[in-house]
C-alpha cells in the first residue's frame, strides 16, 4: 500500500531527522525542498542564484517554485510506493496544490504527523546544527554528533559547515515566518482526518518510536 507522509513542524523540530530515520525503515523516499534548494545553491543553478537570498532572510520561497519541484519529483518511479515529505508544504496554497496533485494522481491520503518543540528549544538547536555539504547528513554538535572518523557516504570525513540560514537573525525570521505562513496548516490537515501531534522534546528514539507509532494507529 502507497504510504504518503508528511512531517509538519518549525525549524529545527527535527523534521529532517525523523524524516531520515522513516525512509530508512521503510524503504520509501524523503522528499525535502530545503535540501533540494539547498542542492540547487551547491550546484550554482539558475533557480540556486534566485533563491540563496531568500532564504538567508529568512523567508519563503515562492509557492510556484517549490510546487513545480514537488510535481517532478512525485512523477518519479521510485516515488510511487509512497514519500515521506519534509518542509513541504508550508502555506495553503502549496496545502491545496499539494491536495490536487495527489487527486490526479491517485495517490492515496497523507498522513500527516505534528511535530512540537518549544522555541527556545529550537534555538538552542538551530544554534548547534551542522550539515555536511557533500552527503547532505544533518548533526547536532552535542546532541547529535557526527560518528568518529569515515563517515561521509562510507568513504572519507564529512564536510561540517553552518547553514547560512542557522544564524540568530536568520533563525528568528523564520520563526516568524513559520508563526504567519506555516502554523496554519495545523488547523487546515487537524480537519481532514489523518493528523497526529507528536511531543519533539526529547530523545531522537524516543521521538522516532512516536512517530511510529502514530502510523500504526
Ligand atoms: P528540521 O528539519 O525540522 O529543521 P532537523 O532535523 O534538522 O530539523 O533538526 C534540527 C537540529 O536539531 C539538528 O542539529 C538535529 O541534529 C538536532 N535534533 C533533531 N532532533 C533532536 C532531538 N530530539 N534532540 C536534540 N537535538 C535534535
Ligand atoms: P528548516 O526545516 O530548518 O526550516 P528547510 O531545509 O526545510 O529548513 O528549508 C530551508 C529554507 O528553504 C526555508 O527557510 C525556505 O527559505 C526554503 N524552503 C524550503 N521548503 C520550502 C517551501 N515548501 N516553501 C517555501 N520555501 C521553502
Amino acid at each position: 500500500m502507497q504510504q504518503n507522509i508528511y512531517l509538519l513542524g518549525a525549524p529545527g523540530a527535527g523534521k529532517g531527522t525523523q524524516a531520515e530515520l522513516l525512509a530508512k525503515k521503510l524503504g520509501i523516499p524523503q522528499l525535502s525542498t530545503g535540501e533540494m534548494l539547498r542542492s540547487a545553491r551547491l550546484e550554482g543553478s539558475e533557480l540556486g542564484k534566485r533563491v540563496a537570498a531568500i532564504m538567508d532572510a529568512g523567508k519563503l520561497v515562492s509557492d510556484d517554485v517549490v510546487i513545480a519541484l514537488v510535481e517532478q519529483r512525485l512523477c518519479r518511479p521510485d516515488h510511487q510506493n509512497g514519500v515521506i515529505l519534509d518542509g513541504f508544504p508550508r502555506t495553503i496554497p502549496q496545502a491545496e496544490a499539494l491536495d490536487a496533485l495527489f487527486a490526479r494522481a491517485g495517490r492515496s491520503a497523507l498522513k500527516v504527523i505534528a511535530i512540537d518543540v518549544p522555541a527556545d528549544e529550537i534555538r538552542r538547536r538551530l544554534s548547534g546544527r551542522r550539515w555536511c555539504t557533500t552527503c547532505k547528513k544533518t548533526y547536532h554538535i552535542t546532541d547529535n554528533p557526527p560518528p568518529d572518523g569515515p563517515s561521509c557516504e562510507g568513504i572519507g570525513t564529512c564536510r561540517l559547515e553552518v547553514r547560512s540560514d542557522d544564524k540568530p537573525e536568520a533563525v528568528e525570521k523564520r520563526l516568524q515566518t513559520y508563526e504567519e505562513q506555516t502554523s496554519p496548516l495545523l488547523a487546515y490537515y487537524r480537519g481532514k482526518g489523518a493528523f497526529y501531534s507528536v511531543n519533539g522534546t526529547g530523545k531522537i528514539s524516543d521521538i522516532f518510536s512516536a512517530v511510529m507509532s502514530c502510523l500504526s494507529a
